[in-house]
């Protein structure tokens, strides 16, 4: 396999450093650059606590999408800038991996289309870890039986979108095979503002904030007399990188956008 180039955007966090071990490990991925707000001109393995990988860190993310030669670009940052790098990526020829969830419907619709018009393969998925994959299609199984759902997420208190980037998935696929109807009692009143949580066309969604966590997420349906919960746990972001590599590695194979890992597993 031919070496793929990768530039990694976010790479103090708790995802871009965990993106950066894995680079590492990889034999058929080398570091080209990263993108920081911090320590512009600095070698990656200068900088203490980051892996010993020989490539230099840009702050000016045009600048280092516009000089570096690289194939894909490996963004774990925030909405706003992980939004503007896919951009500039596409502008300058450069494969976007996007773990960064919390970007809008127009977003990724103006994305789709700007990677559609520039032939270039670009991965966008809120979970890059498979069980979280498989939790999300098997919800979607059970929905055709259990109409009646409700999502609750929870994540660590640092998390800046609401809800995840997961469960927003999830609830897409739950859509595609239930019928918007209104859950619980058709007067229900909250006495407090929220305790409900957000409604998708009648399903419910909780989001939880908590120091501790990592990625969680459970399912709830309800039948007649019966329940059924799908449950996932991320509890080391090394979870997501066998699917950041899966995606770099069939970002370079692919001409369009593809927004789900779903859809890169067999
Ligand atoms: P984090 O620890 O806060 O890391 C984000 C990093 O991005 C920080 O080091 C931050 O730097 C940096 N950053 C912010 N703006 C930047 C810019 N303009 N250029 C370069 N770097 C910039 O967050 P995280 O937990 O790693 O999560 C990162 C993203 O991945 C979030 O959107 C999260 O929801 C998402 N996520 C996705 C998955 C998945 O499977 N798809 C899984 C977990 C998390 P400062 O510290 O200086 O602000």
């Amino acid at each position: 396999m031919e070496t793929i180039k990768v530039i990694v955007a976010g790479p103090r966090g708790k995802m871009g450093s965990e993106a950066l071990n894995m680079i590492q490990r990889e034999q058929h991925l080398s570091l080209a650059a990263c993108i920081d707000r911090e320590n512009d001109g600095i070698n990656v393995k200068d900088i203490h606590g980051l892996p010993d990988l020989d490539a230099l860190i840009y702050t000016d993310a045009e600048a280092c999408l516009n000089e570096v030669e690289a194939d894909v670009l490996i963004d774990l940052t925030t909405p706003d800038n992980g939004y503007i790098h896919t951009k500039l990526a596409l502008n300058n020829g450069v494969r976007p991996v996007v773990g960064t969830t919390g970007f809008t419907q127009e977003q990724l619709q103006e994305l789709t289309s700007l990677a559609e018009e520039k032939q270039l393969g670009t991965v966008i998925a809120p979970n890059f870890a498979i069980g979280a994959v498989l939790m999300m299609q098997f919800s979607k199984w059970a929905a055709k039986h259990f109409p009646d759902v409700e999502i609750i997420e929870k994540h660590h208190d640092q998390k800046l979108d609401a809800p995840s980037g997961t469960a927003v998935k999830t609830a897409e696929l739950i859509k595609e095979v239930r019928n918007p109807h209104h859950q619980g009692h058709k007067d229900e009143k909250e006495t407090l503002p929220g305790a409900r949580g957000a409604d998708e066309e009648g399903m419910r969604i909780h989001s939880m904030r908590l120091p501790g966590l990592v990625a969680h997420q459970e399912v709830v349906f309800g039948g007649l007399g019966e329940t059924l919960t799908i449950k996932h746990d991320s509890i080391h972001r090394e979870s997501f990188m066998s699917g950041v590599k899966l995606a770099v590695e069939k970002a370079v194979e692919l001409d369009t956008l593809v927004y789900g890992l779903e859809h890169l597993l067999d």
